[in-house]
């Protein structure tokens, strides 16, 4: 009989070989789930001194093949932490990914402080960025809007999750009278699909494993970006913004898309690798 730690260094030794991408972390994460224990608390630890029992061990090891089929690790989880919260995620709903902080740090220092505010993210999918910038701002009303299904259960158990009050409206940001549900608003942020058709032809295993609805944003990447300037700038309030999170090298047009809608002060923000992430417009 061998003990949980050396499963877990067989496992990570695996997956080197495999060449999956933090291989420890991945076996750690794993074995946490098999568990149903953290593996980032003290109960881990402890556990790692015990005899493996046969089925924890069947239910890793069909985990890691998993893995290294190429199943995103927070799938396989079930849940992910953003900006200090957790997400529930599972197959048809966007991870959240450490990219889109950027987003949250930079709607954080551009809200306004003197009042209390009204906020929508559209494309909202498991709500991290809604949910995040509900913990940081004085927020009177948060709305996510979020078209899919599948998406639209996860962010439900998230907002139960995160003991959120953010209201969960079902609708398509491509629609002008989706616009119409949401009142006037002080900010309107949005991670909306944005890969181009030659992004989607080289997706990274572990993303094609993601709703193809949240990831292609048309031939250019920038259909969803021109709906929502459309239909949606009208819900802004004046002196309010518009905050995107954009793809690598995007900014130049998203920029532009604002500024031809009458936005000013039209500002981008680099993400943690210097690229840039956000753009930001206001309305007059
Ligand atoms: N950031 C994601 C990726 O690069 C794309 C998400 C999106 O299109 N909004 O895979």
């Amino acid at each position: 009989m061998i003990k949980y730690a050396e499963l877990l260094k067989q496992a990570a030794a695996d997956f080197e070989k495999a060449e999956v991408e933090d291989a420890a972390l991945n076996a750690r994460e794993l074995l946490g789930r098999a568990l149903g224990i953290n593996c980032r608390g003290r109960d881990f630890e402890i556990m790692l001194n015990q005899q493996v029992s046969a089925q924890v061990q069947a239910e890793f090891d069909g985990l890691c093949r998993r893995r290294m089929d190429g199943e995103p690790l927070q799938y396989l989880v079930g849940e992910w932490e953003f900006y200090g919260l957790t997400f529930k995620v599972g197959e048809g709903v966007l991870i959240p990914r450490q990219d889109t902080e950027t987003i949250i740090d930079t709607v954080i220092k551009k809200a306004p402080k003197d009042r209390r505010l009204t906020v929508a993210d559209l494309c909202t999918g498991s709500g991290c960025i809604a949910m995040a910038l509900e913990k940081h701002l004085d927020c009177e009303q948060i709305i996510g809007i979020e078209l899919s299904d599948k998406a639209f259960g996860y962010l439900q158990q998230n907002i139960k999750l995160n003991s959120s009050t953010m209201k969960a409206l079902k609708g398509d940001v491509t629609k002008k009278e989706t616009a119409a549900q949401l009142p006037m608003c002080d900010i309107i942020t949005a991670n909306p699909p944005y890969l181009t058709g030659e992004d989607m032809a080289k997706l990274q295993k572990e993303v094609s494993f993601e709703p193809q609805c949240a990831l292609y944003g048309g031939d250019d990447g920038l259909d969803i970006y021109r709906h929502i300037v459309i239909n949606f700038k009208d819900r802004i309030k004046q002196g309010g913004f518009f905050a995107f999170e954009i793809g690598m090298g995007m900014e130049d047009e998203v920029s532009t898309l604002l500024v031809r809608h009458g936005f000013e002060n039209v500002r981008a923000s680099k993400d943690a690798c210097g690229i840039f992430r956000c753009v930001t417009g206001y309305k007059k």
